[in-house]
């Protein structure tokens, strides 16, 4: 699915009807040049439309916000869609892992002190 972007003339009606302001929930924000964004009230990547009546004009603290859920509600609604039409994650293959290695091998024959005339206490 491509994202669809609002057209010109939907963002102009929708800066006409802010008026200036950020349409957040109880925001009301006065607009500053650039740091607004014309938002889809339903997100483009559910079932949102690029019409006025899914557009809204957010401050950037509001957009932000709203970006941040949309992202989480986009995922959740694959997973579901998914869920329902039987894809699930493939299962997870669990590895035996590696078998413990064998004695380590060293270079050189190590000194055994027994044969040395080492005799610790209380052994023969
Ligand atoms: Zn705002």
């Amino acid at each position: 699915m491509s994202r669809r972007e609002f057209s010109k003339k939907v963002k102009r009606d929708a800066f006409v009807r802010a008026a200036g302001h950020c349409e957040g929930p109880g925001c009301g924000a006065k607009l500053s040049l650039g740091k607004f964004a014309y938002d889809h009230v339903n997100p483009d990547g559910l079932t949102g439309e690029p019409t006025l009546e899914n557009c809204a004009v957010l401050c950037d603290p509001c957009h932000k916000e709203k970006t941040k859920n949309d992202v989480a509600d986009i995922a959740r609604a694959k997973r579901r869609e998914d869920a329902h039409r039987g894809i699930r994650p493939p299962p997870q293959i669990k590895s035996a892992g590696f078998r413990p290695g064998s004695p380590r091998r060293r270079a050189t024959t190590p000194i055994d002190k027994l044969k040395i005339g080492y005799r610790p206490h209380g052994r023969d």
